[in-house]
């Protein structure tokens, strides 16, 4: 039986996408995330491009990734030049990775209107760039930009192209639907032939301009593609590409074959959902398999159905892809979820424990407010320490001011006075920031570090505010997600509020709590 592999161009195609902006924190963390679910391929920029993405590959080479190998990916050399001359190239190889995807132009028009480079220049663009590349040492994928327009205006030449490709070494040829225009049964018939006439491996990379993304990839596949490319949120340039979470799930679900890792797909709506967060986009909970509304049953009768036999109103079983079924008008949704997680903290606990029920349905109050805990671990265990009765508070507040300040001239921008309360104790302390929130953070943990000096190693990494109820509340509300770290752990925390300020306190003071909880367990194993 065959294995698709998977390649997930989120750092890259994703990064086109309208509103998607990555640091290399998040370019790494999204990295680590692919890798757990078990991605073969993550393609992630030239680092000649941007200095972002040459940062990312120098940090991303001290990765230890168990699944995936990471890709550049960057075009053809420049026409008129050697390709040892070229500045593209060089950067391409300055990545030092083990593979690069190399796309070049399959469509006539593109070649002479956009390259402005004669037909037989391009082929020996792409000759000789495949080339120069394996002789380098490197594994080359293949990528025929817009191949199937280009094939609709001249077929002879698109099949050159791709000859060019695989006679100067390259190990995989893909055939994008780059304008996202394509019908499945052409994208099928295309695949089909090109595989008999090369007999190489072959990849699909689509678009959804058409609606037709995974229609048209699922297409390739049945005709014989091994390598399928695209997002594993599925948001890249315009309409996004093909959506991975999607498309695996279908691969190995519907047509029977091999795809990511045996344990995979129970990772998958937890995977999608990590880089989502990362990537700070709202999770679109109607995505197929993922979604939270993918297998929520509400109304008497259909949940009636999925209560006696779930394949009733069900595709596939939600536990498959890692969701839930959640009954909508019922209070046990999730309640297999939440037993799991609370049995770390009480190994005892079954479904019918009160303390399974008080959590859910604290949950339940919190999501109402706006909070969500898919991508704020931290959070969530405080929350069921609290119910189970395994929850100290650290410190009390008394109160905390912030101050503002515009134009900055240069200076730091805002001031937090923070006032606590340690075990009867009072301290206060002021700190100066790069805005309220980073101000505020630093104060508190100034009053707090002559307590608890740990808190000296802990730093806050990242900071992601989405705003909540935009269908015109005066006072929308703000969901505020803090990544934190101490050098040895990364976790995340959430605080929602109307005011941005107190969502952000919030969250700042799980992130503290949570570190200190951690680091007395530390010590208390150390002990054992
Ligand atoms: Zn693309």
């Amino acid at each position: 039986m065959s294995r698709i592999a998977v390649l997930d161009s989120t750092l890259r195609d994703g990064a086109q996408g309208e509103g998607i902006s990555f640091s290399v924190t998040d370019k790494l963390n999204i990295t680590r995330a692919l890798d757990d679910l078990g991605v073969d391929l993550i393609e992630a920029g030239n680092p000649g491009s941007n200095p972002k993405d040459l940062d990312f590959f120098r940090a991303a080479s001290g990765l230890e990734l168990k699944n995936a190998t990471l890709a550049a990916f960057g075009s053809t050399r420049r026409r008129g030049i050697q390709c040892g001359e070229d500045d593209g190239l060089k950067s391409l190889l300055s990545a030092e990775t083990p593979v690069v995807v190399i796309f070049g132009k399959s469509w006539d028009l593109h070649v002479k209107q956009v390259l402005k480079a004669s037909l037989e220049e391009n082929l020996e663009m792409i000759r000789d760039t495949v080339a120069y590349l394996v002789a380098a040492g490197r594994r080359v994928v293949y990528d025929a930009e817009h191949f199937f327009d280009g094939f609709a205006a001249d077929g002879n030449y698109a099949l050159a192209t791709l000859r060019a490709a695989a006679e100067a070494g390259a190990e995989c040829l893909v055939l994008c639907d780059t304008n996202g225009g394509s019908l499945p049964d052409r994208v099928g018939e295309l695949s089909s032939r090109v595989l008999k006439e090369f007999g190489l491996p072959m990849g699909i990379h689509t678009h959804n301009d058409s609606g037709l993304a995974i229609a048209n990839s699922l297409a390739a596949v049945q005709a014989g593609a091994t390598q399928v490319q695209g997002t594993l949120v599925g948001f890249g340039e315009r309409c996004g590409n093909a959506n991975l979470s999607t498309l695996t799930a279908d691969i190995v679900l519907k047509l029977g074959l091999e795809c990511l890792r045996p344990d995979s797909l129970p990772k998958l709506s937890g995977a999608t959902r990590r880089v989502a967060e990362i990537a700070n986009v709202s999770f679109d909970e109607g995505m197929p398999y993922v979604g939270l509304h993918a297998f929520a049953h509400k109304g008497g009768m259909h949940v009636d159905a999925v209560a006696k036999t779930p394949v009733s109103f069900e595709h596939v079983p939600p536990e498959t892809v890692g969701n839930v079924r959640r009954v909508l008008t019922s209070e046990v949704s999730g309640r297999s979820v939440i037993l799991e997680r609370v049995r770390r903290l009480d190994p005892t606990a079954t479904k019918e424990s009160p303390l399974v029920a008080q959590v859910v349905k604290r949950l339940k109050e919190m999501e109402r407010l706006g909070y969500q805990f898919e991508g704020a671990d931290a959070s969530l265990e405080i929350l069921m320490r609290k119910a189970a009765g395994k929850y100290k508070s650290f410190f009390e507040l008394s109160h905390y001011r912030t101050i503002g300040e515009q134009p900055t001239e240069g200076k730091l921008s805002a001031q937090a006075l923070v006032k606590i309360r340690v075990e009867g104790e009072d301290a206060i302390s002021a700190a100066e920031g790069d805005g309220p929130v980073n101000a505020l953070d630093l104060a508190l943990r100034k009053a707090l570090e002559r307590f608890y000096p740990t808190l000296r190693g802990m730093r806050l990494i990242d900071y992601k505010v989405r705003v909540l109820d935009t269908m015109g509340a005066t006072a929308a509300s703000v969901r505020v997600l803090i990544e934190s770290s101490d050098g040895q752990d990364a976790w995340t925390t959430v605080g929602v509020s109307t005011d941005i300020i107190e969502a952000s306190w919030l969250a700042l003071v799980d992130s503290i709590e949570y570190k200190l909880i951690n680091d007395i367990e530390r010590r208390y194993k150390a002990y054992l």
